[in-house]
């Protein structure tokens, strides 16, 4: 049996033409069934659908062989005991510090003035502002970061953005950006020693289906 962690939403949407190339096709949607284990129209794959953030970690485990997780959400687990094949340039954004309007962020670095950043991205945020030499007090929330500056619990946020719509809704604007973020292939590095021979073909067709030679 091959099991494949996927989180609901975006991840799981824009994987399932990957899996659809692969001749994988889920038995029921994760966003309608309360199931957690969902079954596919092969014997031998089944999904399992965790927490965007917990993806590596089932993978780490072997309790998934492969999965599906952001850039983002990979960098704050650390990422051992887990090959990265493939990166499926899907669920594209960016890591971004946000502000209020008016907020004079420039100006605040210059002074050295001491921020309190709202995030869900800890060791992102504190290795850009080290690496900046702004003094940051962080403060780790686990959703809805934009609320954090309008109700006076932080200064700035770092979260994630595509279009942009969700900080304009809320008066906040972009004013650094950390790194670009999209969904990578994850394979527990074990299951792809032990069960190569069902592992490899779905590898290589991703990336066939995404146009990359693997
Ligand atoms: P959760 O709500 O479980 O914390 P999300 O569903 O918001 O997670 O995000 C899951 C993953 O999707 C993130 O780790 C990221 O890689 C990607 N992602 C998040 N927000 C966006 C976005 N606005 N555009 C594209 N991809 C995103
Ligand atoms: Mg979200």
């Amino acid at each position: 049996m091959i099991t494949i962690a996927l989180s609901k939403g975006r991840i799981f949407d824009e994987t399932l033409p990957l899996l659809d190339a692969a001749g994988i096709v889920p038995l029921e949607n994760p966003e309608s069934s309360r199931k957690l284990i969902i079954g596919t129209n092969r014997d031998d794959v089944q999904l399992i659908i965790v927490r965007a953030s917990d993806v590596p970690t089932y993978v780490q485990y072997g309790a998934a062989d492969m999965g599906v997780a952001g850039r983002d959400v990979l960098i704050e687990h650390g990422g051992s005991n887990i090959y990265q094949p493939l990166d499926l340039e899907i669920a594209k954004c960016r890591l971004m510090v946000a502000v209020p309007e008016g907020f004079d962020y420039e100006g605040a670095v210059r002074r050295g003035a001491r921020l309190r950043v709202a995030t869900k991205y800890i060791d992102s945020a504190r290795e850009h502002f080290a690496r900046k030499g702004v003094h940051v007090d962080l403060i780790k929330l686990y959703g809805s970061m934009e609320l954090a500056p309008l109700v006076g619990l932080a200064d700035a946020i770092v979260d994630l953005v595509s279009t942009g719509g969700t900080l304009k809704a809320n008066k906040l604007v972009a004013v650094e950006h950390i790194y670009d973020v999209s969904s990578r292939l994850i394979v527990n590095q074990a299951a792809y020693k032990l069960k190569r021979d069902s592992i490899k073909p779905i590898i290589d067709t991703f990336s066939a289906a995404i146009g990359k030679q693997a």
